[in-house]
């Protein structure tokens, strides 16, 4: 696709045809006609298989690719996946449920996160994957789950380092964090583990999110992939796995630029190379969300009127942030900015304009663009979000004002 909007980073991952977008080989306006009402989702089931392909061509062979699949939960989508990853990690008891009716093995799946309530602990332990423990109350709560369902839980640990991911969109690591355990406290927990039951695994250890900066991520890769060799020390057995995190990114705003995964790549061959004996009965995963998912999916939602306000053009839709509260700016955003946003069905154009793209709320934050350039669009065609695979729907408050929620496919 020729790059409408110059300032972002080119779309160049779907096809074109008579001036309308492709998706899943099918027109966008066939496509909303086969789905049957705005707003959808819709998924490209081929460029997330490309993009794990894409990354297996450039990792080590050995590196385990996971899928942290609260980017996108779709039961299809994750089901897709799974065919194409080593191991899935989940977030909660309603994510295990999804992971575990696809076709990995329970022994590829991990569960972190913060908080996790009795019944999360008690099937996770009945469903044999790996708890990645927060907390040193945590690890007693699972050893206690474990003696009363006569289970031995497989356990990992969490590690907030002593160190950040640089320059990432979100911060999950280094001083203060509800996530993990601190990395000076590690070695207290790893002596109770034998005492306590537990199979323990290894570490898991994640800096950040939406990082594009490949430099950063290798310099955090280095000093996780030390740290856990020093942490591995005082496990009572060899460590079977060093989750090293991820953080990959992917261009959203203008003057976002793709992240270099070959130069990650390329650092990665040389760190496992360098530690390779330290590392021989050691599996390396790195956990991915929306580096696979998000480029591949777009939303979709349709022109219900245009609106001219004191010379302002606004193109008012069906969708809006209750849909897609991160195209609105308001998902952790601290400066506003637009996605790539298009007219689906008339990329180009006869005529160009610029709008502002808003959605039927009552607020003056229901806008998915903001006066951005496009195509001049009229009531009935359809507008395309771009980069909407991951953190769309289930990051967004599809109860606000009690519109009916947006469709999904899988396409
Ligand atoms: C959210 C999360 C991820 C995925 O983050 P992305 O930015 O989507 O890649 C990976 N690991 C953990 C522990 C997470 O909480």
């Amino acid at each position: 696709m020729k790059n409408i909007h110059p300032k972002h980073a080119p779309i160049t991952q779907f096809p074109l045809s008579e001036d309308c977008l492709e998706v899943g080989g099918m027109s966008l306006l066939r496509l909303a006609q086969r789905v049957g009402k705005t707003p959808f989702y819709a998924y490209d089931r081929q460029l997330i298989s490309d993009r794990v392909a894409l990354l297996r061509s450039h990792l080590p062979a050995e590196v385990h690719i996971h899928y942290a699949m609260k980017a996108n939960p779709m039961p299809a989508v994750v089901q897709h996946i799974a065919n194409l990853v080593d191991g899935i990690d989940v977030a909660s008891v309603g994510e295990l449920g999804v992971a575990l009716d696809t076709p990995i093995s329970p022994s590829q799946i991990s569960f972190a996160g913060p908080g996790k309530r009795d019944n999360e602990l008690s099937c996770a332990i009945a469903a044999g994957i790996t708890l990645n423990m927060e907390s040193e109350q945590e690890m007693e709560r699972i050893a206690t789950f474990g003696q009363s369902l006569g289970i031995c839980p497989k356990v990992a640990i969490r590690v907030n380092p002593d160190f950040e991911l640089k320059s990432s969109g979100m911060k999950m690591s280094g001083g203060p964090k509800q996530f993990g355990v601190d990395a000076e406290s590690v070695p207290s927990m790893l002596a109770q583990i034998n005492k306590l039951g537990l199979h323990f695994e290894g570490f898991h250890i994640f800096c950040g999110s939406q990082n594009l900066n490949a430099a950063a991520i290798q310099e955090a890769q280095e000093k996780t992939i030390e740290l856990g060799l020093r942490l591995a020390e005082h496990a009572p057995d060899p460590i079977r796995i060093l989750n090293i995190g991820g953080g990959f990114g992917i261009p959203y705003f203008p003057g976002e630029k793709d992240l270099d995964v070959i130069s990650v790549s390329k650092n990665l061959h040389r760190l496992l190379d360098e530690k390779k004996q330290q590392l021989t009965n050691t599996k390396i995963a790195i956990e991915l969300g929306r580096y696979l998912v998000a480029e591949a999916g777009i939303y979709v939602c349709r022109v219900l009127e245009r609106k001219k306000s004191r010379g302002q053009v606004f193109l008012i839709t069906d969708g809006g942030l209750n849909h897609h509260l991160a195209a609105s700016g308001n998902f952790g955003q601290v400066i506003r900015k637009n996605y790539p946003v298009v007219v689906g069905n008339k990329i180009v154009g006869q005529e160009r304009e610029n709008v502002s793209v808003v959605g039927p709320l009552c607020t003056p934050l229901d806008l998915l663009a903001d006066q951005i350039e496009m195509a001049k669009a009229d009531v009935g065609d359809l507008i395309v979000v771009f980069q909407s695979g991951a953190y769309g729907l289930t990051a967004s408050p599809t109860a606000f004002l009690n519109h009916p929620p947006p469709m999904e496919v899988l396409v």
